[in-house]
C-alpha cells in the first residue's frame, strides 16, 4: 500500500504513558524521573488497584482511572501488562492508537508481527529489559518494528538507558539475547551462590562468604566492561604458576563448568523459541 507519513515525536514535549502500572513499569518510570530524563508531569499511567499507585504518585506521576485516558494523552505508549492479557488490552485501545503514536511492548514472548497486527500499525518497538532495571543495571534488548523510525529507536534507547544498558538488534536474535541478558542473571546468581557455598565449606561465615562472592562477580564484570580486556586475559593474570587459582580452575574444568553454562544458555534460547 501507500506509505503513511508519521509525525516525528518531539523529544522536548512528548508525553509518555505506561499501560500496566506494575513492577517493571514503576522501575522504568522512577528511573526516568530520578535521573532527570523526563519530568513526572510528562509521565502518565492508570491503575485499577489503588494501593499500587504509590510507587508512581510518590515521584509525582499522574495516575488516571483508565487506560483510555493514558492512550489519549500520550505520544509514546509503553505496554507493560502481563503477556497473557496484552492482546485484549491493545485491541481495546486500538481506535486510539494512530500512526503518530509510538508504541512499545515490554511483554516477554510476543513478536512484533503479532503486536503490529493487534495495533493496526507497525510503528512498534519491542523492548526486553531484565529485573536489574530496579537498580538501574538492566541488560535491555530492543527490536524495531517496520514503521519505527531511526529517531523512534533512539528515543526508546534513551528512555531505557535510564535503567541500564541497551542493545538494538534484529528480532531474529531475540531468543538468544533473552537467554543471555534475561535468564543469564539467574545463571549468574547460581554461580554466586555456589561460590559462597564453597567459602562456607572452606570455613567462612555465610554472610562474609556471600558478600565476598558477590563483590568478586561484580568486580570481574566491571573489569571486563571497563578495561575492555578479554575475560581469558583477566583470568590468566590471576592464575600464577602452581598457585591457588589454577588449582581451582582445574576443578571447574573437570566439572565442565564452561560446557554447563553454554548448555544453559542454549537450552533457554531453545525454550524461548518454542514459546514464541
Ligand atoms: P506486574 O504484574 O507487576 O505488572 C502488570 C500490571 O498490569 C499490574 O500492576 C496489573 O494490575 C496491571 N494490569 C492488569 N490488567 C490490566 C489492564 N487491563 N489494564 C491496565 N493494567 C492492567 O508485572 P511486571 O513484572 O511489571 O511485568 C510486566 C511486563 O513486563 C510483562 O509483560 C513481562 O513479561 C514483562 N517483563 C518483565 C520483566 C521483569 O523483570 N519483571 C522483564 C522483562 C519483561
Amino acid at each position: 500500500g501507500e506509505e503513511v507519513e508519521v509525525k516525528p515525536i518531539d523529544k522536548e514535549a512528548f508525553n509518555l504513558g505506561f499501560i500496566g502500572a506494575g513492577k517493571l513499569a514503576a522501575s522504568v518510570a522512577i528511573g526516568l524521573v530520578n535521573q532527570g530524563i523526563l519530568p513526572p508531569s510528562r509521565i502518565f499511567t492508570a491503575h485499577r488497584n489503588p494501593e499500587s499507585r504509590l510507587d508512581f504518585t510518590s515521584v509525582g506521576i499522574q495516575v488516571y482511572q483508565n487506560n483510555h485516558q493514558v492512550a489519549e494523552e500520550c505520544d509514546v505508549i509503553i505496554f507493560s501488562v502481563k503477556p497473557q492479557i496484552l492482546k485484549e488490552v491493545i485491541l481495546d485501545l486500538r481506535p486510539l492508537l494512530s500512526q503518530n503514536k509510538l508504541l512499545v511492548s515490554l511483554a516477554v514472548g510476543h513478536k512484533l508481527k503479532a503486536l503490529q497486527e493487534w495495533a493496526g500499525h507497525c510503528r512498534f518497538v519491542r523492548v526486553i529489559p531484565n529485573t536489574a532495571s530496579v537498580i538501574g543495571e538492566a541488560a535491555t534488548v530492543m527490536h524495531l518494528g517496520e514503521a519505527a523510525t531511526v529517531n523512534d529507536g533512539e528515543l526508546i534507547a534513551d528512555l531505557f538507558g535510564a535503567v541500564g544498558k541497551v542493545w538494538k538488534m534484529d528480532e531474529k536474535l531475540s531468543d538468544a539475547a533473552g537467554a543471555v541478558g534475561g535468564a543469564g542473571t539467574a545463571f549468574a546468581s547460581i554461580a554466586i551462590e555456589a561460590m559462597a557455598d564453597g567459602g562456607v565449606a572452606a570455613g567462612l561465615p555465610r554472610e562474609i562468604s556471600l558478600s565476598l562472592a558477590s563483590q568478586a562477580f561484580y568486580g570481574a564484570a566491571a573489569m571486563v566492561m571497563k578495561t575492555g580486556k578479554h575475560p581469558a586475559q583477566l583470568k590468566d593474570q590471576v592464575a600464577s604458576p602452581g598457585g591457588i587459582t589454577i588449582a581451582g580452575i582445574h576443578e571447574l574444568e573437570k566439572g565442565a563448568f564452561r560446557a554447563s553454562m553454554m548448555n544453559a544458555v542454549v537450552a533457554a534460547a531453545k525454550r524461548s523459541h518454542e514459546m514464541g
